[in-house]
């Protein structure tokens, strides 16, 4: 098959879809790789290294898709790819249909295969290509909450780790998911006192065997929220509700009750944020104040460390690329249930429920 990578360009967009190793392998499989110039630029890759793999480099965008039956992309296609997918043109990317109806009505028109990183799905439920981007946030959302506890960025000056004869911070976490584990992890490591409050009585009977000493857990409910947030330094949200917008545990009011410099770290805010106060922001501009308590709310976390988000990505999307490289993506989706649920516009037609219902289109 000939595949094709395109250099993201989307505003801040470092990932790219496909390292190095990853050609290599695409190479070693028979399959024609065509990789724009500098896509690989932004996490660490250059075009030297695609072309040692066995790629050849094309100087621009339109070349890429013009050769491509296959492009392989980390980033929705925005506007200006539109008219650049081909018709019958596999394209493996995040689209996130359901909350662009602009996008859905454009790759119907561009009767392109799209087959969306967020809706492959294994048997267990889990959704093996969300999950890592969910490691990379969960584990940075500690990183940032420690850097913005700082008394220079308005924090309460408090050490996470505390040192000897001083307690460490505490760090409460809601949601113990991806996310959460993964920040439960980092912060313990660091040596704070940390809370994980789940709805998931089998969820918290499992972190509690699993976390060391420093982490305890709690049922989440209103009650206990009220309670802890008086005392906890970081707060993490880190809730999922399959589907629907993230309830708001964290309210308007109760900021009030939290200590000045208390920071706030909203990693569900891509889904409307658990925390009421929070709103979408970029890593410009990260963080804002509404009582003396710092907000951080960035959609895309990972956009932030590209070379870790890129390895970790296609460390879980190069098996599935290269099922679809080796059968076409009619044997690989027939033969794979997890791919085929990926499939969400085919040839001009819905086929996913839920962009279908989003857009009150024909399934
Ligand atoms: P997950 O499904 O693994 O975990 C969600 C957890 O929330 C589950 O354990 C669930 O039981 C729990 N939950 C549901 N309702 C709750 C409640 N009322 N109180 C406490 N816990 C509750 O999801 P995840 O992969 O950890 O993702 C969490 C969020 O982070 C999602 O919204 C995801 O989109 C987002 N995310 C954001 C970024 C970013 O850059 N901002 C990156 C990756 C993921």
């Amino acid at each position: 098959m000939i595949i094709g990578v395109p250099k993201e360009i989307k505003n801040n967009e470092n990932r790219v879809a496909l390292t190095p190793a990853g050609a290599a392998e695409i190479r070693k499989h028979g399959h024609t790789l065509y990789v724009q110039t500098n896509a690989g630029v932004g996490s660490g890759f250059s075009d030297e290294d695609y072309r040692t793999a066995g790629a050849t480099i094309l100087p621009t965008i339109e070349e890429v898709y013009g050769i491509a039956e296959m492009i392989i992309k980390v980033k929705e296609p925005i506007a200006q790819e539109y008219n650049l997918i081909k018709e019958n043109q596999l394209v493996f990317t995040y689209f996130h249909f359901a909350s662009s109806e602009e996008l859905t009505h454009a790759m119907i028109a561009r009767k392109a295969v799209c087959l969306a990183y967020e809706t492959v799905e294994k048997a267990d439920r889990s959704l093996p290509l969300l999950v890592p981007m969910s490691e990379v946030a969960g584990r940075m959302a500690i990183q940032e909450g420690a850097h913005y506890l700082e008394k220079p960025l308005k924090g309460r000056g408090i050490l996470l780790g505390g040192v000897p004869g001083v307690p460490p911070a505490r760090v409460l976490i809601l949601g113990g998911g991806i996310v959460g584990t993964q920040a439960a992890k980092m912060a313990a490591g660091l040596g704070a006192h940390v809370t994980i409050m789940d709805v998931s009585l089998p969820r918290l009977r499992y972190l509690d065997d699993i976390m060391p000493a420093n982490v305890d857990t709690m049922m989440s409910n209103e009650y206990n929220i009220r309670d802890r947030i008086k005392v906890s330094d970081l707060i993490i949200g880190a809730v999922l509700i399959p589907g629907a917008k993230a309830p708001h545990l964290v309210t308007r009011d109760m900021l009030k009750m939290m200590r000045p410099g208390t920071v706030l770290v909203d990693v569900a805010v891509d889904q409307g944020g658990c925390i009421e106060t929070c709103k979408p922001t970029t890593h410009e501009n990260p963080t804002f104040i509404i009582d003396d308590v710092v907000h951080y709310c960035v959609a895309n976390m990972p956009g932030a460390v590209p070379y870790t988000s890129t390895l970790a990505l296609t460390n879980a999307t190069l098996p599935y690329a290269i099922q679809l490289a080796n059968k076409g993506w009619q044997k690989a989706c027939r033969e794979n249930i997890e791919l085929q649920l990926g499939l969400n516009v085919v040839k001009g037609e819905v086929v996913y429920k839920g962009v279908s219902e989003a857009w009150n289109l024909p399934y």
